[in-house]
């Protein structure tokens, strides 16, 4: 075949491929058009995860009606002052959005500028323009968005289920609104408002945002070096989560996903946050455009640093000194904030009484000792009296209890004579998990109802996600129902947790779902949840056991399946032979 020039309605499809991959995509673009546009107010109303419809409302300069075609035509922009791509001070500077969308949906742009005596109207769908025509319209622009990917069904089939695509989509707008707290923005998606917020300080955008129990104990970051700037708040360790979604980047004023960010981040709480969990921040970084990349990507939410190092030093300093600084007086847990104080208390009125059967099986329903004196140093239990009672031999493979160490081992004297070492979280999680999962694969796992429902505050984003998971929730033993826009009311919990915190449960089980929301991942998601329910209410290390809570704890270990690694594939229990310890003590090679 001869070498031919494409299209231009071919060129914007394969550019739409590159630039809106998803509907998040298309929202992202169309949002930054407005910022661009100097909005002071942007509304966002999505339909079907943004698949079936995207509108964009703002109050910015507007499109002039003879420049409405250039707009949607390839490589056009308003914005590109420095043609060298250095200095860009605008989100947008390709001039590849508006094309790209009309290329794959149905696009409409209403704008009318200051001064114009009408708004005017410009249609393309699939490539296909209809001219510029005046219709009735206020000051700024209106860009729609209908039915996505429709001229593409090849990317069309590669959408996710509405579910997930409005999860990254609204996850979007949430980043934007967090890069413009002088900017109003509401977000309703689905007919659900999910954020309304005025023009406000950065502190009550990050506070409306990350929720009420983030913005209470967040700390606030300033820290500068050279030309570079570094603000915004940084959550206590206490604050950590199950996945990494309360982070936000903004560098220069657009939110970046950048690993390295992410990394320094990560690093600079290593030492205080248990592995597998996530610090919560809002970080900004104003640095010169010529230390910057902007133009590494399409989508423009990857980075260049010309100074890598600097910025990663730069960050973890001024977290880890932060973090250094003596707790503030506004870290009250939210539970005792005076809104609250007419609602039923949280947890604590969670007390069913142990029902006998299990009382049988013992360990968590045991009065824990935690009314035991502080421990001497060093920190060793005396063997309780007639502790090294002969174990009844190969039936109790892991023997006898012999003493709590440190508060967190357990040493039981094995039938064979060897030394069995328990981490007694680690194996309590692992008996937990089995618990639950034999429950659900009979079906359903067994819920304890609330004496009284408890109301746990979310921001209205994780309460729609969560509303949208009751189902899910449901085969967990978890129900829940609406309770206005940011909360939700809890009434009942899995029998098999112990001492539940709902909300941590909750906002956890919330975060999974986001994360796995592809549409045929809900094993997979079950599969995750059943692990963090596990994990989650699990008798933690330090925490002084009764010998009949160890003894029961031994016997259930014996009896249930996988017993000797915990769900994260660390070993719940190491037995020490007579041939381990000679060789410790050098007795044999
Ligand atoms: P870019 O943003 O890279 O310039 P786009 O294709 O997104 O490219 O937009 C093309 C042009 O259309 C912009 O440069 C701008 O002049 C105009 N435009 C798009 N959206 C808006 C809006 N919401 N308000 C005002 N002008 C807009
Ligand atoms: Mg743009």
């Amino acid at each position: 075949m001869p070498i031919r020039r494409l299209a231009e309605t071919t060129i914007n499809r394969i550019a739409a491929g590159e630039v809106i991959e998803r509907p998040a995509a298309a929202v992202k673009e169309l949002v930054e058009n407005a910022l661009d546009a100097g909005a002071r107010r942007i509304e966002v109303i999505l339909a079907g995860g943004g698949i079936e419809r995207i509108e964009i409302i703002d109050d910015g300069c507007g499109i002039p009606s003879d420049e409405l075609p250039l707009a949607i035509e390839r490589h056009a922009t308003s914005k590109l002052q420095d043609e060298a791509l250095v200095r860009i001070s605008t989100l947008g500077f390709r001039g590849e959005a508006l094309p790209s969308i009309g290329a794959a949906a149905r696009l409409t742009l209403i704008s009318r500028p200051e001064g114009q005596d009408s708004a005017w109207r410009i249609d393309v769908a699939g490539g296909a323009i209809t001219p510029a025509r005046p219709v009735p319209g206020i000051k700024g622009t209106r860009a729609i968005a209908e039915d996505l990917f429709y001229a593409t069904p090849a990317r069309r089939k590669f959408l996710r289920a509405p579910r997930a695509e409005a999860e990254a989509a609204e996850r979007t707008v949430w980043r934007l609104a967090l890069c413009a707290p002088q900017t109003a923005f509401r977000l309703v998606s689905d007919e659900r408002v999910l954020f309304d917020l005025p023009a406000q300080e950065e502190m009550a955008r990050v506070a409306a945002l990350f929720g009420r129990e983030a913005a209470n104990s967040m700390l606030p970051l300033d820290a500068g070096r050279d030309e570079v700037r570094l603000t915004g708040f940084i959550g206590p360790a206490s604050l950590n989560r199950a996945t990494s979604r309360l982070q936000s980047f903004v560098v220069n004023g657009r939110p970046v996903q950048d690993s390295m960010l992410r990394l320094s981040l990560r690093l600079a709480y290593r030492d205080v946050i248990p592995a597998g969990r996530f610090p919560v921040a809002a970080l900004r970084l104003e640095l010169p455009d010529e230390a910057l990349d902007v133009n590494v990507h399409p989508a423009k939410s990857e980075l260049r640093f010309a100074d890598q190092n600097g910025i990663r030093s730069l960050v973890i300093g001024a977290i880890n000194r932060a973090l250094a600084q003596p707790v503030s007086l506004g870290t009250a847990p939210v539970a005792t904030l005076p809104s609250l104080a007419l609602r039923p208390p949280p947890s604590p009125s969670y007390a069913p009484p142990p029902p006998p059967s299990r009382a049988a099986r013992g360990f968590a329903e045991t009065e824990l000792a935690l009314a035991a004196p502080p421990m001497a140093r060093p920190a060793f239990t005396p063997p309780p009296p007639a502790a090294v009672a002969e174990p009844e031999a190969a039936a109790h493979p892991l023997g006898a209890p012999l003493a709590q160490i440190l508060d967190t081992y357990v040493l039981a004297l094995a039938s064979d004579g060897a030394l069995v070492i328990v981490d007694q979280h680690a194996a309590h999680e692992r008996l937990t998990e089995e618990r639950l999962r034999a429950q659900f694969a009979e079906g359903r796992i067994a819920s304890q109802p609330l004496l009284v429902p408890v109301v746990v505050d979310f921001s209205p984003m994780e309460t729609a996600r969560l509303l949208a998971e009751s189902e899910t929730l449901a085969r967990l033993g978890l129900e829940i129902e609406a309770f206005g826009p940011g909360a939700v009311l809890v009434r009942s919990l899995p029998a098999a947790l112990k001492e539940p915190d709902a909300a941590g449960l909750l906002r956890d089980l919330a975060e999974e779902f986001a994360e796995t929301g592809a549409p045929l991942a809900l094993e997979a998601k079950l599969d995750a949840a059943l692990a963090r329910l596990a994990c989650h209410r699990s008798i933690r290390a330090g925490r002084r056991l009764q010998r009949e809570e160890i003894d029961a704890l031994l016997r259930e270990m014996e009896a249930t399946p996988r017993a000797a690694t915990c769900s994260h594939g660390r070993p719940t229990f190491l037995k020490l032979t007579r041939a381990d310890l000679e060789k410790l003590f050098g007795r044999r090679a």
